[in-house]
């Protein structure tokens, strides 16, 4: 199965694609992860997207859509969990294009819905293992055992350095400006649906897994 996550920055896409992945199998595509191990790395094109990713902006489209076209076509049997990808109209159509090109289909666009309010709030606060990504928040969701993730017992986390109140305004704008556009391309394709995002966590995840499971009936 593959599906596609969308919604703003904090609405809690790449908790629950960890989730979805460890239940299901499927495999987890997040752009901004891809380009944090590709800054980590100190590869000429983390270099290049730094700037850009520490203001809130958007990495250009043709960046961005040459690093998942690397990855789509050898998940074709795993099925797939696209979290981050596509923002922007070009890079939807051409995310079809290539899903077209490789016979595979999305089965669920889902919209996690959040009242933007709170964004600042939740984003500013969050943190997560610097081993196996799972994420925590200073007021929300602290580790069971203090200093030790709950997945794999490290004791190291790490904080993005765009999760802060200024450059979320700005990421927030990105997403208003640019992504929400292509969401009236998914809705009349009829794979569209929105779950709120403003559940506690293991909440959204059952609503998320309720709409899985009626396809499968
Ligand atoms: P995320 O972890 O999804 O919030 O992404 C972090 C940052 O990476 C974003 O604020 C952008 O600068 C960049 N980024 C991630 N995915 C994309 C994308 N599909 N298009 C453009 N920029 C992206």
């Amino acid at each position: 199965m593959n599906i596609l996550l969308l919604g703003p920055p904090g609405a809690g896409k790449g908790t629950q694609a960890k989730r979805l992945e460890e239940r299901y199998g499927m495999v987890q595509l997040s752009t901004g992860d891809m380009l944090r191990a590709e800054r980590a790395s100190g590869s000429a094109l983390g270099k290049q997207v730094q700037a850009i990713m520490d203001a809130g902006k958007l990495v250009s489209d043709d960046i961005m859509i040459a690093l998942i076209a690397s990855q789509i076509a050898g998940l074709k049997d795993k099925g797939f969990i696209l979290d981050g990808f596509p923002r922007t109209v070009p890079q939807a159509e051409a995310l079809d294009v290539m899903l077209k090109k490789n016979g595979i289909t999305l089965d669920h666009v889902i919209e996690l819905t959040v009242d933007e309010e709170v964004l600042v709030d939740r984003i500013s606060g969050r943190f997560s293992c610097k081993k196996c990504g799972a994420s925590y928040h200073d007021r929300y969701h602290q580790p069971k055992q203090a200093g030790i993730c709950e997945v794999c017992g490290n004791t190291e986390f790490i904080r993005r350095p765009d999760d802060n109140a200024e450059t979320v305004k700005a990421r927030l704008a990105a997403y208003h400006q640019q992504t929400q556009p292509i969401l009236p391309y998914y809705r009349t394709t009829g794979v569209l649906s929105s779950v709120d995002g403003m559940a506690e966590i293991d909440e959204v995840t059952r609503q998320i897994e309720a709409i899985l499971n009626k396809s499968k009936g």
